[in-house]
């Protein structure tokens, strides 16, 4: 069992160029109108019923390993609102969520559970929780809604854009929060390099020969040959399809996180105290155990 983080808040753990494209994002014209348009749209709901119409339950009775990680991973987050999960049939090592509210759906690949080790499938639903923490999920909704809006009208298009290019910028640097909620909960930072790696497409027969440093060697030396054209990139182009989810940069970023210090602060900082008669970690200033009623002298 890992680590609980008693008390964790995600602004400790936000990255700064999230938190600056979704503020630039808030206060762009418009905005609110087009939130509340977009939740107020039965497509979202339409999308919602097909999707559990289409895929896989996870639940306690159907698939209890998977669900008791997702679960696992959100206690360690102190997460209390739990998405739905589903599994849906596709070789794409990766995962994404959905909805909304009570209706939040968590989406695993098959590729991904059937590649990942449990310690990278667990950063991998640790990065989707953390977009559910961080309150990212209807904005990622929305990039989606837009995307079928601007191809199908130009005129919506038009109007769309400025928010839509907000929005694209916005969503690539979710990753970076996202992926430092995911190494918050499974506490492995070669674990996280070696899902990371896997989206990034190293081929199955490679899996277990193939150190995850190598690629944070690759990542350091794309940033340093590559790292402002990418940002210039990522930017200005405002529809980047899923298949390009900046892995390597990605990577980067949560490398250059953890030899900062701040990783291990929050760690230390949230760890709380393990009670003797049950295991439970809680608060450190709690006086009786809240599982088992133990009491501390
Ligand atoms: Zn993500
Ligand atoms: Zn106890």
């Amino acid at each position: 069992m890992k680590q609980k983080l008693i008390n964790l808040q995600s602004s400790e753990y936000e990255h700064p160029f999230d938190k600056a494209a979704l503020e630039r994002l808030r206060s762009l014209k418009g905005f609110d109108t087009v939130v509340n348009f977009v939740l107020n749209w039965t497509t979202i709901k339409w999308r919602i019923v097909e999707l559990c119409g289409s895929n896989f339950h996870v639940t306690k009775e159907s698939c209890p390993e998977l669900y008791s990680l997702v679960h696992e991973s959100a206690e360690v987050l102190n997460l209390d609102r739990l998405p739905q999960i589903y599994t849906q049939w596709s070789y794409n090592v990766n995962a994404y969520t959905t909805g909304y509210r009570n209706d939040t759906i968590l989406v695993f690949y098959t590729g991904a559970v059937d590649l990942m080790t449990d310690e990278e499938l667990t950063f991998i639903a640790s990065h989707e929780l953390g977009h559910i923490r961080s309150g990212h999920v209807l904005y990622h909704v929305m990039g989606q809604v837009f995307a079928n809006i601007i191809a199908s009208s130009v005129l919506a298009g038009s109007l769309l854009e400025p928010i839509q290019i907000a929005l694209q910028y916005w969503n690539r640097m979710s990753e970076f929060t996202a992926d430092r909620a995911g190494l918050l909960s499974c506490q492995n930072l070669d674990a996280a390099l070696s899902a990371t790696m896997k989206m990034a497409g190293i081929p199955k027969r490679y899996f277990n020969t193939t150190d995850p440093h190598v690629f944070a060697k690759q990542a350091e030396e794309f940033m340093t040959q590559y790292g402002d054209t990418a940002n210039t990139i990522i930017r200005n182009i405002s529809i980047l399809d899923d298949s390009h989810p900046w892995t390597v940069m990605r990577a980067y970023e949560l490398i250059k996180w953890v030899e900062s210090g701040e990783y291990q602060r929050i760690l230390d900082a949230h760890q709380g105290k393990q009670c003797p008669m049950c295991g439970q970690y809680i608060e450190f200033d709690a006086a009786i155990c809240p599982v088992c009623g133990y009491k501390f002298e």
